[in-house]
Formats: C-alpha cells, sequence, structure tokens
C-alpha cells in the first residue's frame, strides 16, 4: 500500500489542477535564489527555514511592486475620488499566502517550493501574524482592504504600526498570562519605510486669540514615520495601500528648553515621544480612559489629515495660488472604523479655519460631508467618553473647536424643541453630569452625513433605541452595512480542500461573487458532491487534530462533533453558557455512562483583556471544567474539552474548516454583528446561536430550519429587562442548571479553592447582564437537537451545504459595494488597472 500523502503532497495534487507554467515556476526560483543570496546574505548550507521563508516573501514581494507603483502612478493622473479608511486597528494576520493567492501564484510558488525540496506550509507558519487588533473590528478593516482593493476603489487604509500587537496569551495553571507581541523583531518584509514622508503632529500647548482667528502655539511636537503596506486585488493587478504611522521624537527632542545641558537625559527621554505608537491597547468593547491611548488616536488623526490634503492639493492640476476646498467632499471620503478616529472631525475644522482660513460655517459643511461614521457596539461600558480636563491639556484648540460644534448644534436644538432641556442634554456632546465628557459618539454623528450599524439588527436598536434623538431629527443619515468577510483569507487561502470541490461544481467565479455560491443548491442531492464535502471536512479536523496534538499533546476523537466557540472572551458572549453546558453534558455522561452519547470535542478560545477580571475567571473555568471530564475513565473519548490557546487570525484559518457546530451565543441584542459567524458558515460548520447580529441574517439567508436557533428574542430580552431579571427562579425551576451551578459553587471543578469561582457564582445569581440562566433551558434542549442530527452524516452535510450556498451575501465585497454607492459615493469596479511588463501567468482554480 501506498504511504499517505502529506499535507505538501495533498495541495501540490490540488493545485497541479490549475497547472502553473514552468517558466514561471522557474522565474519564482530565480528571485527565490536571488534573494536567498543577496538579501538574506546565506547559501543553502546554512540557511534555516526563517530564511527560505523571507527568501520566498521577497520573491514574491517583487511581482507587487510593479503593480503597486502602476496603481498609485494612475490614481495620481485619474485622480478619482479617495476613500480613506481610519482605524485603529487593522488585524491583518499573515500575509505571504494570501499575497500569493491574490496575485494568483499560488500554484506557481507551490510547486517552485517542492523543486527546491522545501514545505511551503512549513514556511508560511514561521510567518508572525500582523496581531494589530483585537477582535472583529480590527479585522473587518483588514477584510475592507482587500476588499477595496478587489473592487478597484482607490483607498487607502490609515492606522499605527505598533510595535506590540495583541498579547501572546499562555495558559498557566489554567489561568491566562500575558506575553509581549514582538512581532517585528525578524524584520517585517511587506512594509516600507517612507521616512521622507515624515510628519510633524502637535501636543499640548495653548490657544492664541489673534485679529486672524485663533492660533495653537507652544505645543510639543512628535514625529510620524509612514511605513507602507501594499494591499492587493485579486487578480485585478491593483495594489492599494495602508499606511500605518510611527511616532519618533524630533531630534531637538528635549534638547531646547529645560533640559538643555543633559544631553544623555534628553536622548533618553526620545522613549517618551516614541510610546505613543509603542502598543496596542488589549480591549474589546470597553473604554479604558488613558491619555496614551487619546494621544495614539490623534497621533493617528493628525498624520493622516495631513497626507489626505497634500494629496488633494497636489493631485489637483490647474488651480494655481490658493487651494479651493469647494471640491474636498467631491475628492475625499473619510470613514471613521467607531469613534477611535473621531478627533478627524474637529482636526478637519482647525485644518479648515485656522490654517485655511475658511469661514466656519464653509468649513463645517465641507466637513460633514467628508465624514461618515461606523458605530460598533450599544455596550454603554465601550462607548469612549474622553474627561475635558484631558482633551483640555492634550488638545486645548480642539476642545474649543469641539464646545463651538457644540454651541451650534445646541442652538439649533434649542429651536426645535424650546425649553426641552433633556432633549439638550441627552444631545450634547458635552457630559455634565459629574466629571465633564466628550461624547465621542455624538460628535462623530452630528459631524458625518452618513452612520451606520453593522448588520440591520443592530442598525435598527442605535436608531431607535440608543441615537434615537439624532434619527429623529435627521432619519435619512442613519443606514445599515451589514458587515462581510472576504472569501480570499476565509475560503481560498484557509480551505484549499472545500474551493476545490466547490470549483469543480460551479466553476470559479464565486471568489468575486459570492452569490454564485446559490448554485450549490443544485448539489443538496448529489451524493457525489455531499461525500466529498464529508470528505473534506473529515480531513480538515484530521489536520487540525494532528496540529493538537503536535503543538499541544493533546489527542481528539476525529469523529466526535468540534463544536466550536472562538472570539474575545466577554460575558456578554456568554462562555459561560457554553461551558454551564458542557458540565451538564459530563453529569448526563455519568449519570449513565451506558447511554448513547454522540461524540462531542468542545473547543472554547478566545483572549480575556489583561485589565478585564471575570473574563480571566472565565477561563479559568473552562480549563478547570477541562482538567476533570478530560481525565475522567468514566468519559471516555464521549466529551473532551479543550482551551485553544492564543486565538488569533491564523488559528482561526485552521480551526474554523475543521469544526462541525459554530457557538455564536450572545444575548439577543448585544453582539453588533459578529463577523466569525460568517466564517463558520462560509467553511462548512453549521451554526447555534441566538437572533443577534447577523445571525438573523444568516437565518434570513439560509433559512431558519437550517440552524440551531435557540433563546430570547431582543424584545423578549428587553421586556425581561422590564419585568426584572430573577437568575434564582430559573435555578429553582431547572434542575439541570441547580445540579450545574451546586457543582461550580462547591468546589467541585477546584478542590484546592472552593471559593474560586464565587466572583462569578455570585455575578450569575445577583447580576448578570446578559442573563446566561434565562437561555439555559433552551440551548440545553437545541444543542440535544444538534446531537440527534449528528447521527445522521448525510443529512447534517445537506444543511451544511444549503448553508454554504446561502452565505453570498457575507461577503465583503457587497458590503465594500454598499458602502461604496451609499455613502462613499463612488462605484465600485470603475477602475481597472492593466498588468505591468512582465506579469507571471495567473493560475486558474480548475483546469
Ligand atoms: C473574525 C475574528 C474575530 C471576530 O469574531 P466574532 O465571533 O465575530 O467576535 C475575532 N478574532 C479573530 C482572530 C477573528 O479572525
Amino acid at each position: 500500500m501506498a504511504a499517505p500523502l502529506t499535507d505538501q503532497e495533498k495541495r501540490r495534487q490540488i493545485s497541479l489542477r490549475g497547472i502553473p507554467d514552468l517558466e514561471n515556476v522557474h522565474e519564482l526560483i530565480k528571485g527565490f535564489n536571488r534573494h536567498l543570496h543577496f538579501t538574506l546574505v546565506k547559501d543553502r548550507n546554512i540557511a534555516t527555514p526563517r530564511d527560505y521563508y523571507f527568501a520566498l516573501a521577497h520573491a514574491v514581494r517583487d511581482h507587487l511592486v510593479g503593480r503597486w507603483i502602476r496603481t498609485q502612478q494612475f490614481y495620481y493622473e485619474a485622480d478619482p475620488k479617495r476613500v480613506y479608511y481610519l482605524s485603529l486597528e487593522f488585524y491583518m494576520g499573515r500575509t505571504l499566502q494570501n499575497t500569493m493567492v491574490n496575485l494568483g501564484v499560488q500554484n506557481t510558488c507551490d510547486e517552485a517550493m517542492y523543486q527546491l525540496g522545501l514545505d511551503i506550509e512549513e514556511l508560511e507558519e514561521i510567518e508572525e501574524d500582523a496581531g494589530l487588533g483585537n477582535g472583529g473590528l480590527g479585522r473587518l478593516a483588514a477584510c475592507f482592504l482587500d476588499s477595496m482593493a478587489t473592487l478597484g476603489l482607490a483607498a487607502y487604509g490609515y492606522g499605527i504600526r505598533y510595535e506590540y500587537g495583541i498579547f501572546n496569551q499562555k495558559i498557566r495553571d489554567g489561568w491566562q498570562v500575558e506575553e509581549a507581541d514582538d512581532w517585528l523583531r525578524h524584520g517585517n518584509p511587506w512594509e516600507k519605510a517612507r521616512p521622507e514622508y515624515m510628519l510633524p503632529v502637535h501636543f499640548y500647548g495653548r490657544v492664541e486669540e489673534t485679529k486672524d482667528g485663533s492660533r495653537w502655539v507652544d505645543t510639543q511636537v512628535v514625529l510620524a514615520m509612514p511605513y507602507d503596506t501594499p494591499i492587493p486585488g485579486y487578480k485585478n493587478n491593483t495594489v492599494n495601500t495602508m499606511r500605518l504611522w510611527s511616532a519618533r521624537a524630533p531630534n531637538d527632542f528635549n534638547l531646547r528648553d529645560f533640559n538643555v545641558g543633559d544631553y544623555i537625559q534628553a536622548v533618553l527621554d526620545r522613549n517618551l515621544a516614541e510610546n505613543i505608537s509603542r502598543v496596542l491597547y488589549p480591549n474589546d468593547n470597553f473604554f479604558e480612559g488613558k491619555e496614551l491611548r487619546l494621544k495614539q488616536e490623534y497621533f493617528v488623526v493628525a498624520a493622516t489629515l495631513q497626507d489626505i490634503i497634500r494629496r488633494f492639493k497636489t493631485t489637483k492640476k490647474g488651480t494655481p495660488g490658493r487651494t479651493s476646498f469647494e471640491s474636498f467632499p467631491d475628492k475625499v471620503a473619510i470613514q471613521l472604523n467607531d469613534t477611535h478616529p473621531a478627533m478627524a472631525i474637529p482636526e478637519l475644522m482647525r485644518i479648515f479655519v485656522d490654517i485655511e482660513k475658511l469661514d466656519w460655517d464653509v468649513a463645517w459643511d465641507l466637513t460633514r460631508r467628508t465624514f461618515a461614521y461606523t458605530n460598533h457596539t450599544v455596550l454603554p461600558e465601550a462607548l469612549e467618553r474622553w474627561p475635558v480636563r484631558l482633551m483640555e491639556t492634550l488638545l486645548p484648540r480642539h476642545l474649543q473647536i469641539i464646545y463651538q460644534i457644540n454651541q451650534k448644534h445646541l442652538d439649533k436644538i434649542a429651536c426645535l424643541f424650546p425649553d426641552d432641556m433633556d432633549k439638550l442634554r441627552q444631545m450634547s456632546l458635552i457630559e455634565e453630569d459629574g466629571e465633564k465628557r466628550v461624547n465621542m459618539a455624538h460628535l462623530c454623528i452630528v459631524g458625518s452625513h452618513a452612520v451606520n450599524g453593522v448588520a440591520q439588527i443592530h442598525s435598527n436598536i442605535i436608531k431607535t433605541q440608543v441615537f434615537r434623538n439624532f434619527s429623529d431629527l435627521e432619519p435619512d443619515k442613519f443606514q445599515n452595512k451589514t458587515n462581510g468577510i472576504t472569501p480570499r483569507r476565509w475560503l481560498l487561502v484557509c480551505n484549499t480542500g472545500l474551493v476545490d470541490i466547490i470549483a469543480e461544481a460551479i466553476g470559479e467565479d464565486f471568489v468575486t461573487d459570492l452569490s454564485e455560491l446559490r448554485k450549490l443548491n443544485d448539489f443538496v442531492d448529489d451524493k457525489h458532491f455531499i461525500q466529498n464535502i464529508m470528505k473534506v471536512k473529515q480531513e480538515n479536523k484530521l489536520k487540525f487534530g494532528q496540529y493538537l496534538e503536535r503543538e499541544y499533546h493533546v489527542k481528539i476523537n476525529p469523529s466526535s462533533i468540534f463544536d466550536v466557540h472562538v472570539k474575545r472572551i466577554h460575558e456578554y458572549k456568554r462562555q459561560v453558557l457554553n461551558c454551564l453546558h458542557i458540565i451538564h453534558l459530563y453529569n448526563k455522561i455519568r449519570m449513565n455512562p451506558a447511554a448513547p452519547f454522540t461524540p462531542r470535542t468542545v473547543i472554547i478560545g478566545g483572549k480575556a483583556a489583561p485589565g478585564y477580571h471575570m473574563a480571566k475567571v472565565i477561563i479559568k473555568l473552562i480549563t478547570s471544567v477541562a482538567d476533570v471530564v478530560n481525565h475522567d475513565p468514566l468519559v471516555g473519548d464521549k466529551l473532551k474539552v479543550i482551551f485553544l490557546e492564543n486565538y488569533r487570525v491564523s488559528l482561526a484559518e485552521k480551526v474554523i474548516p475543521a469544526t462541525d457546530l459554530s457557538e455564536q451565543i450572545s444575548t439577543a441584542g448585544t453582539e453588533a454583528s459578529g463577523t466569525g459567524n460568517m466564517k463558520f458558515m462560509l467553511n462548512g460548520a453549521l451554526t447555534i446561536g441566538t437572533m443577534d447580529g447577523a445571525n438573523v441574517e444568516m437565518a434570513e439567508e439560509a433559512g431558519e430550519e437550517n440552524m440551531f436557533i435557540f433563546g430570547m428574542r431582543v424584545e423578549e430580552v428587553q421586556e425581561l429587562d422590564e419585568k426584572g431579571y430573577d437568575a434564582m427562579t430559573y435555578y429553582e425551576k431547572i434542575p439541570e442548571l441547580k445540579q450545574v451551578m451546586d457543582q461550580i459553587t462547591s468546589g467541585f471543578f477546584s478542590p484546592k479553592n472552593p471559593n474560586m469561582f464565587k466572583d462569578l457564582t455570585n455575578m450569575l445569581f445577583k447580576h448578570d447582564r446578559f442573563k446566561v440562566f434565562a437561555d439555559f433551558e433552551d440551548y440545553m434542549k437545541c444543542q440535544e437537537r444538534v446531537s440527534k442530527l449528528f447521527q445522521d452524516p448525510v443529512e447534517w452535510t445537506k444543511m451544511v451545504v444549503r448553508n454554504i450556498a446561502a452565505t453570498g451575501k457575507f461577503s465583503s465585497d457587497r458590503t465594500i459595494a454598499e458602502y461604496a454607492r451609499e455613502i462613499w459615493g463612488v462605484e465600485p469596479s470603475n477602475i481597472k488597472i492593466s498588468p505591468p511588463c512582465e506579469p507571471l501567468r495567473v493560475d486558474h482554480l480548475t483546469t
């Protein structure tokens, strides 16, 4: 019997269907060898796998360069309207494989590495994730960049080049421990520093009133150094730019004023300025009002707006003398990813009024027509409300401008609602109860021409509840743009096996038009196709199982349900609900070990914000339950619980294709959209979920009968809120729940410290904002339906196919096309970039 194929050989078998051009392979090998020699200064006797990764990365990068220059040259010449996506986070993950796929040279590279005797998957694993994001919001920005390039928009991503991205999570004794993410240690082959375009950013100082307006003086300057990363579209020769700013101290930093004479100290103090871009704040859906964070937010805004205005001025042809800004909103659209870059609004006003000397009302009209704001959450603890005293010190002129915006805004409200002080208080940009604060969401709403939520249910909530007063005033300003994910990374890159059988069935147009997947409905009764889908899932599960065994020495049952719950750890995402159910399953097995049981492997992963005590206790509960369950001989391989360490983009790409069941169980009304849910659906998992976020639209697309929907709807949650939620009634009414809670409380999972989980149990009983107990019973019953259906693999897989066929809506290409037409005023796919002179022939997915 022949030896089983290695992963590399399997991938090569698939990639050989789109036969690589031998000349391309030769060309690639030449580039690889050249970089190994000249860039890495190594020969093959002493080169390490990391050297080979870098040689390949550089060889692939070479094929971006011509397209990148040509795209930017084209934008300069044609001067289309530019779209600027401003975000404090870009959660990019790895770049090599994505670049090969988008350039259409993956097969070429696979074959080239094979011929060199190198395992390309091993090399890809060496790349560090660019973890410049926390979770969904940052990953959305990354998916959007891919879609904007693929749709040929003249778009730019602007953010911060954090020296340390999201921390690496280690689990020690069942608890989360954070390690610094030194992702740039070995260098970053994908970025190009542009020190020649460095720009000054001012902080502190004071405002001087002169006869021709206000001047911000006596400031401290920090320099912003741009680093550019190419963003290739999918096989369209477009390469856009993501520009990330890094903080640099000016060379005279601290050498002019008070530190005169202490040269050494002055040089050491350069760190103070450069700390601005040192580290990503690791909070997800939580506002921490730290001065350094406000500095970061203004830093990216100030540098970016200078860049935008410079570009506006230089590409405007034939306008000598003073620039006219009349056409600014026709040439520039700026999208604010949450309120994090909200200071862009007063900053643009400052530039227009103080520097360009425009009349206030003219400036305000231009500003509002330029900006649009995306809201990402309704959780009150996540809304940015900066203390006025902080802003007054750091950005005194901006605070004045915000007050002036507010004055005019409130004057209008007072006209419309005379004597309605409540209205004024509710709609003010300045909150006056307790410490004075600037409400950044209100600033964004007032300063933008469009405000959007990220799924239909969430947009309805912000329109009718959270920002009700504002939408009553300007109903047309409020929109919905349901989130999406890029099918390139979340299917082509991560699930080659599935792509292969889909392309065989319906061709490859689905890559840029995901609604093509509808055609898979014709294959639901095709036995051969169903078998193929089952086979791919099984292979993905085996491969992930091998990964767990290799990296963590845990063995899992590959025929069990892979039940996966990966996302940031947060009370509203209700990892606790999942955990209580696991304990219930464990009790069920122990009560009757001989009864039939559908084997499950429950995989939970995610990072807790380092300062979020309850989230860290939730991790400890999961790992403690895992300890007991996984070592109980009565359980055997019926039930396994894995806490998946250090969940991040590259790990998502491994676990999602191996998943049977996707857990999306937030309390209805709390998850704005979710995008993890979409990745699972696209990769052939079924969803157990509440009617929350984009789950609602997934059910609409696939049919509720093709998902495992449970729990309270958002109206029921609100009714219960009004009535008063009492956890105890559920505890007393549901015996399974009572048993589970009694076990946790009595120290069954923490015998050495029975009080270990008392903060958690106290929360669940006394002040659970997310009503875990209220959905427990329905969740349990729904999970029984899951177990039952899994017994029938063909029926299960048919449901999987109906789900995949219904994912078309959740492509970020669709999302971006809607932003383009309905917010930015640009037409997608209008710009076509011709190929460079020396193109490699593009691979096809099928022959
Ligand atoms: C998609 C993604 C998320 C968002 O997941 P949700 O389930 O929508 O919260 C978070 N982290 C990573 C690494 C992701 O890829």
